[in-house]
C-alpha cells in the first residue's frame, strides 16, 4: 500500500500540473470507487466545473482543494495508482478526471479498495499526519498506550501516514523491537524514535518512495527507496549495522522485519 512518502511523491508530481486546472467532468467506470456517494453521478455533479486551487496530502490521502470550498479526497488503498495523461486506456481504470487543457488524471485500481469522495465540511479522515507532529505531541500520543509499537504505528486513527514498509524501517533506525509496548519507552528512546521516524520518511520522500510491488509514480517510473531499505523484506539477510540475521515475525495479520541484535 502506498504510504506517506509514496503519496507525497504523487502530490508533488501532480501539484504543478493540475493546480489551476478546471475539472470538466469525472468519468466513473464502476461504482465501487465512488462508494462514499449515493451514486457516481452525485460525485460527478459535486466536482464538475470546479477549479483545483491546491493539491495537498494528509496521512495517506490525496486532497484536491476545489473552488467553492469543496475538498475531494483520493485514497489509493492497496493497489490504486494515478496516471497522468496515459497513452492508453487500461482495463482497471476506475475513474478519469477530465481537466481543462485536454488533460486526463486516471485512477487505476486492480483490487478496487481505493476510493474517491467529496469530504463533508467537518470531515475528518484520520489521526494527525505524522510529519505534522512536534516531539511533545508525538510523545503524548505514544507514551500512554500499551499497544505493541508496530501496531500503534499502523493505526491511522492515532497517527496517520505510516504503513508496513516504513514502520519496519523506522523501528530499525530507532533500535526498537516491533513487539515492544509503546508505554515502556524511556525518554531517550522516545527522542531517538521520533528522530528516526522523521529521518526515514524524509529520506523516502527524497527517494520518491518504495516500488516493491504496485506503486509507481504518475509518469509510470519507480521510486528508489527499496534499494536502500534496512529491514523491510530483508528476512534472512545480514543487518547492515551489525551483521546479525534479520528476522521476520507475524504480528496479527501483518509481518514485521527486525534485527534481533540491535533492536531492543
Ligand atoms: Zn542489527
Amino acid at each position: 500500500m502506498p504510504e506517506l512518502p509514496e503519496v507525497e511523491t504523487i502530490v508533488r508530481f501532480l501539484r504543478p500540473k493540475i493546480r489551476g486546472k478546471r475539472i470538466l467532468s469525472m468519468e466513473i467506470r464502476g461504482r465501487r470507487v465512488a462508494r462514499g456517494h449515493k451514486n457516481p453521478q452525485e460525485l460527478n455533479r459535486a466536482v464538475a466545473g470546479r477549479k483545483i486551487s491546491e493539491v495537498n496530502r494528509t496521512g495517506k490521502n490525496i486532497i484536491l482543494e476545489l473552488s467553492g470550498g469543496a475538498r475531494l479526497a483520493i485514497h489509493l488503498m492497496m493497489t490504486g495508482r494515478l496516471f497522468w495523461n496515459p497513452k492508453e486506456k487500461q482495463i482497471h481504470d476506475r475513474l478519469v478526471l477530465k481537466l481543462s487543457g485536454g488533460n486526463d488524471l486516471v485512477f487505476n485500481d486492480i483490487r478496487q479498495f481505493g476510493w474517491c469522495r467529496v469530504l463533508k465540511p467537518s470531515g475528518k479522515l484520520a489521526g494527525p499526519d505524522v510529519l505534522s507532529l512536534g516531539f511533545n505531541e508525538f510523545k503524548s500520543l505514544v507514551s500512554p498506550r500499551p499497544a505493541l509499537i508496530k501496531n500503534l504505528l499502523l493505526n491511522q486513527k492515532v497517527i496517520s501516514g505510516i504503513g508496513n514498509i516504513y514502520s519496519d524501517e523506522i523501528l530499525w533506525y530507532a533500535c526498537l523491537r516491533p513487539t515492544r509496548r509503546a508505554n515502556t519507552f524511556s525518554g531517550r528512546e522516545l527522542k531517538k524514535f521520533y528522530q528516526a521516524m522523521r529521518h526515514v520518511l524524509l529520506l523516502a520522500i527524497k527517494k520518491e518512495g518504495t516500488s516493491s510491488r504496485d506503486y509507481r509514480k504518475p509518469d509510470g517510473t519507480e521510486g528508489g527507496y527499496y534499494k536502500i531499505r534496512k529491514a523491510y523484506q530483508r528476512a534472512g539477510k545480514q543487518c547492515l549495522r551489525d551483521g546479525a540475521t534479520i528476522k521476520r515475525i507475524k504480528i496479527g495479520s501483518r509481518s514485521a522485519h527486525f534485527c534481533p541484535k540491535h533492536q531492543k
